[in-house]
């Protein structure tokens, strides 16, 4: 007898419906057939004629992770997916116009116990050494130089730039390869038990029903059944965060792609720029009070370089999230459980750690309200830090006298945001909560970049001579400069790393 097959017989929860195939949709269905395909049904359901948001190209290194868990072959996604290296954003006219710093996704100069690598720059810079702190971190460099290449030797930390699209089609193929079933219909409604308010089926707008025991909403926007059918309360971030709209448009490509996302302040928000292999994937992401939709679209198309490939098309969008992203037997994945802007593009990285965090407590047995309040409470963490730290780019800018900017400095900002920034100011000091997505490097990469100059710094670094400081500072600069030269240019590691075998 197969213990496997015994085992999917022993538990309560077998029958999985996924409503909605776009990145979310995908990823959970290929994390959960992968790792638990043997105990589960999943049966995925989208429609065609809705399509996908068709956005969401920006990753992080955690990506990688995930992908190494689900057995996947980089070149073969890279391939797939017309993928470039990220190693990190930069940021141009966020402090001031004119201004840029880069959030890499590297560590900064070397670790002491007691202070930070950044409480040594700044006593270097109190003795009239004039580095900037970017020089200090090889994926800084890295992409200032346009160079890349993976190998254990490098040990560079990246992300990737990749087309949406090609992504879910490419999890899509791997999802099915472990046993999902895919029903294309529209989803009109849901059959719900009369007492628990469970649900029990999707209803298709052709009367099929799809019946299961745990419902992953991945409907986006909509968030049919999270929000729409069990009434999750939607907590609104728009007063800390206003943007609410976005334009993407995408174009060709007019240079070598380069390893990092651009992020452009605009008048009433910014505007991306992400390269891929053959294209770019460009937006502007605006606050609606402050610019037209019409206006948002003529100044996108103004600013980009490239031939346009597809019209200008107005996403809106509150910021905010689900109170309970699992509420009865439904867990709400991406777009449905809420949305913060895509600053930092964390929000594949959110649909990952949702749905890992959902392996880790799995409710095998029947959605127990332990399980179900621990999901939410790590969900509602996780969260808040990333919010404080996409608050921060908007909060702390010196773009005097442009009213949107102007809104954004004098806004109220979340407590922990506040305490975090005046310990930065007085003190220099930067912190990661525990199991926080961002480290002391992002935060302090991001503070002094939006011009946030810290009035102290730790007293030990006094016991530093200036010769001991200077040996220290050429031998890191050195370092991180000669790494640099060993890679090959960005876009020329791709073409090769990608050709077909
Ligand atoms: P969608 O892609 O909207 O998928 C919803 C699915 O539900 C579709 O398959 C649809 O057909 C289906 N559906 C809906 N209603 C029905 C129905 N009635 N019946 C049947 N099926 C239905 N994230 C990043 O990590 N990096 C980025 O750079 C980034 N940039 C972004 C830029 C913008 C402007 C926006 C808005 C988001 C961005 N995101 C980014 C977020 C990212 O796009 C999403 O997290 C990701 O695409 C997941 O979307 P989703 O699958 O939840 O929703």
């Amino acid at each position: 007898m197969n213990t496997q097959n015994s085992k999917k017989t022993d538990a309560a929860v077998k029958r999985i419906v996924i409503a909605g195939g776009g990145t979310a949709g995908w990823i959970a269905a290929a994390a959960l057939s992968k790792k638990l395909g043997d105990l589960l049904e999943i049966t995925l359901v989208e429609s065609d004629a809705i399509g996908t948001v068709g956005v969401g190209e920006a990753t992080i290194p955690p990506l990688r992770t995930f992908h190494h868990l689900l057995g996947i072959d980089e070149q073969e996604f890279m391939r797939a997916t017309g993928a470039t290296a990220k190693l990190g954003i930069a940021f141009e006219n966020w402090g001031r116009e004119g201004e840029r710093y880069i959030h890499s996704f590297g560590k900064t100069g070397t670790s002491a116990w007691m202070c930070d690598f950044h409480h040594f720059w700044l006593r270097g810079r109190e003795m009239g050494f004039d580095s900037d702190i970017g020089e200090f971190c090889l994926e800084h460099q890295a992409a200032e130089a346009g160079r890349f290449a993976t190998s254990s030797k490098s040990n560079i930390n990246f992300a990737y730039h990749l087309d949406a699209t090609r992504y879910a089609a490419f999890l899509r193929e791997i999802s099915e390869e472990h046993g999902v079933t895919r029903v294309e219909g529209l989803i009109q409604d849901v059959r719900q038990d009369a007492e628990s308010g469970d649900i029990l089926a999707l209803i298709l707008d052709d009367g099929r029903e799809i019946e299961g025991d745990l419902f992953i909403d991945c409907s986006g926007f909509r968030s049919l059944l999270a929000g729409k059918a069990l009434g999750s309360e939607f907590e609104d971030w728009s007063h800390w965060l206003p943007c609410d709209r976005a334009v993407p448009l995408q174009t060709s490509a007019t240079e070598p792609a380069m390893p990092y996302t651009r992020s452009i302040a605009e008048k009433a928000g910014w505007r991306w720029r992400i390269p891929l292999q053959t294209r770019v994937g460009n937006g502007l992401v605006y606050c609606s009070d402050y610019l037209s939709d019409d206006d948002a679209s003529a100044l996108l198309l103004d600013r980009v370089d490239g031939k346009p490939m597809t019209e200008p098309r107005v996403i809106r969008f509150a910021t905010g999230r689900r109170k309970q992203t699992w509420k009865n037997n439904c867990v709400a994945l991406g777009l449905a459980s809420g949305f913060i802007e895509p600053l930092e593009s964390t929000s594949i990285h959110l649909i990952v750690t949702g749905v890992v965090r959902l392996m880790q407590l799995f409710p095998f047995n029947g959605a127990e309200p332990a399980l179900r309040d621990e999901y939410n409470k790590q969900t509602q963490r996780e969260l808040e830090d990333i919010r404080d730290f996409i608050v921060l780019h908007y909060h702390v800018n010196q773009r005097h006298g442009d009213p949107f900017w102007d809104h954004c400095r004098q806004m109220a900002i979340p407590d922990s945001l506040a305490q975090r920034i005046a310990l930065f100011r007085e003190r220099a000091h930067a912190y990661q909560n525990n199991d926080e997505l961002f480290r002391v490097d992002s935060w302090v990469q991001v503070m002094l970049g939006q011009g946030l100059k810290p009035q102290r710094h730790h007293p030990v670094t006094q016991m530093m001579t200036e010769q001991q400081m200077q040996q220290l500072q050429t031998g890191l600069r050195s370092q991180v400069a000669r790494a640099v030269q060993t890679l090959p240019p960005h876009h020329e590691f791709i073409q090769q790393y990608c050709a077909e075998a």
